[in-house]
């Protein structure tokens, strides 16, 4: 049998914000068979992937340094050599000093095949983020991009300093922030004008993005001064002055840690707001979901299935669960029958039309009551066998109102569970005890419950942020009330914008230090 062709694709992650990812990254990251990738990739890019996709961390950790090149690119020719997908992910653009060079020709001379795929490098990050244009007509005719780093036991840097532009251009100095008093002696010696503007971007696109932009001459004692630290690009050139506004940093939230707390696949609508806004979003997922079918009940209902007149779901994780077991039992949607779909929310009826599922009702607002206020109001259920797929922390109320209002016959199945997630190891909730955060979020009772309930896992240490907790109505209010949780805000509807206005306006105002 032969071995089924591998490869191997260069594919640049972008400066940090996972959002500037090309189309293609996404696309390779999902369908490697091993992922290698280094310190400068966010890790949420690392959820792209499949669950059994190799993941190599190749870039320094504690005790630890960078695998030496010549190892990296063995095990890419390695892993395409028996038949695998291999996804190299670097930081920025994987030949822009990535090392992609080098890689692309162990990868081509091994006999494989390679593909490049381009990513937003630190410099354009760098520019757009800060509202710094790297380019301008009148002022900047050429772009320069230069490395800075270099042995520090040499004195005189490879760098030739003095070939290059001192007017009309814009330098975009890589990896300079371990040399840079000397970096800029020597270009100051070289012929630039102490006074040509420079700024210093540390962590462009990130929500800790920081700048400091000072004349060349004082700009490493000012970038000192501010403890500007690694990964950050140095920009100089007249065109620093010129542009405006102070990009991301000047979004509400920029510089504000913010912690959702997670019970529910919802909460990303109100992680996404807030990240728009600027805001380090760290999510806790307090609560763990996993499929629970008990098989007495999902055989009598099987054998029965032809006989219910209405589907009702309650959430996207019942739809998810509930599936699952079907198809374990049956091959085709048809075995469905022709019964009636009703479903609690959008989230919900987004899994049911991703099967082409048709929702036939839908109440305005998604909650058990008003789910109830609707089914009840089709005058449809006098009789009708109802099939109510649940977790296991429903409250009663749908159906007990679905029987005694609505005289329907209700089967309740059961087909997932929740239980508290274990925060001990979690990158957010390791972040959140050593950090804090600036705001705590609460969408639900149920998240403060589980919060309360994980208290022990998230003791701050002592010197990190106390977190200001907000409620995003009177249901949770009560709930904080009776866990200890003191408010310190309540949103005025009970909806994720009007809870991240809340934020919004709190913290925007509030000058505490942005640590
Ligand atoms: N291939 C990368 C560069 C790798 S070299 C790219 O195209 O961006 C590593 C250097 O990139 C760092 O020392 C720093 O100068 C720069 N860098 C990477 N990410 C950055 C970021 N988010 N903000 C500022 N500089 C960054």
């Amino acid at each position: 049998m032969s071995v089924p062709s591998g490869w191997v694709a260069l594919v640049g992650a972008g400066p940090g914000d996972p959002e500037l990812v090309t189309l293609r990254a996404r696309e390779l990251i999902g369908r490697a068979d091993v992922l290698v990738y280094d310190n400068l990739v966010d890790r949420s890019l690392l959820a792209w992937t499949r669950p059994d996709c190799e993941r190599i961390f190749v870039g320094k950790s504690s005790g630890r340094h960078t695998l030496p090149q010549q190892e990296i690119e063995a095990i890419l020719v390695d892993r395409a050599g028996r038949g695998l997908g291999v996804v190299r992910l670097k930081g920025g653009d994987p030949f822009v000093f990535g090392r992609g060079g080098e890689e692309l020709e162990q990868v081509l001379a091994a006999g494989l095949a390679c593909e490049v795929v381009p990513g937003v490098s630190a410099a354009l990050a760098a520019g757009a983020c800060t509202g710094i244009p790297l380019t301008l007509r009148e002022e900047s005719a050429a772009l320069v991009f230069v490395t800075g780093h270099e042995d520090p036991a040499k004195h005189q840097s490879q760098v030739n300093w003095r070939a290059l532009p001192k007017d009309h251009a814009t330098l975009c100095i890589y990896m300079g922030m371990g040399r840079l008093e000397s970096i800029v002696a020597e270009m100051i010696e070289s012929g630039f004008a102490p006074e040509t503007p420079a700024a210093c971007v540390e962590r462009a696109s990130l929500p800790q993005q920081r700048t400091c932009r000072a004349p060349l001459a004082e700009l490493p004692a000012r970038v000192a001064a501010a403890g500007l630290k690694p990964p950050a690009v140095i920009l100089v050139g007249d065109t620093v002055n010129r542009g405006g506004g102070r990009g991301r940093e000047g979004r509400p939230l920029h510089g504000r840690r913010v912690v959702v707390t997670r019970t529910r696949e919802q909460s990303g609508e109100l992680s996404a707001r807030l990240a728009e806004l600027g805001a380090e979003v760290l999510e806790l997922p307090l609560i763990a979901i996993e499929g629970a079918v008990d098989p007495t009940i999902a055989g009598e209902i099987w054998e029965d299935l032809g006989s219910y007149d209405w589907l009702v779901f309650t959430s996207a994780n019942g739809v998810r669960f509930f599936f699952e077991a079907y198809f374990s039992q049956y091959q085709d949607l048809r075995s469905l029958g022709m019964m009636r779909i009703a479903a609690v929310g959008s989230g919900t009826a987004k899994e049911l039309e991703a099967l082409h599922l048709q929702v036939e009702l839908m109440p305005k607002k998604a909650v058990a009551e008003a789910l109830a206020d609707a089914l009840i109001a089709t005058g449809s259920l006098d009789s009708a066998k109802v099939l109510l797929i649940t977790g296991n922390l429903n409250r009663p109320v749908l159906a007990d109102r679905l029987e005694t209002e609505g005289r329907a016959i209700v089967d309740r199945f059961p087909v997932y569970r929740t239980r508290p997630a274990d925060l001990a190891e979690h990158p957010a909730a390791r972040d959140f005890r050593r950090r804090g955060a600036h705001a705590i979020l609460f969408a639900s009772s149920s998240a403060v419950r589980a919060f309360a309930a994980a208290a022990g896992q998230l003791t701050l240490d002592p010197d990190a942020q106390r977190p200001k907790a907000f409620s995003i109505g009177p249901v949770t209010t009560k709930a904080m009330q009776e866990a200890g949780i003191p408010l310190d805000g309540e949103a005025v509807r009970a909806s994720p914008e009007a809870l991240v206005d809340l934020v919004r306006q709190t913290l925007s105002h509030d000058e505490s230090s942005l640590s």
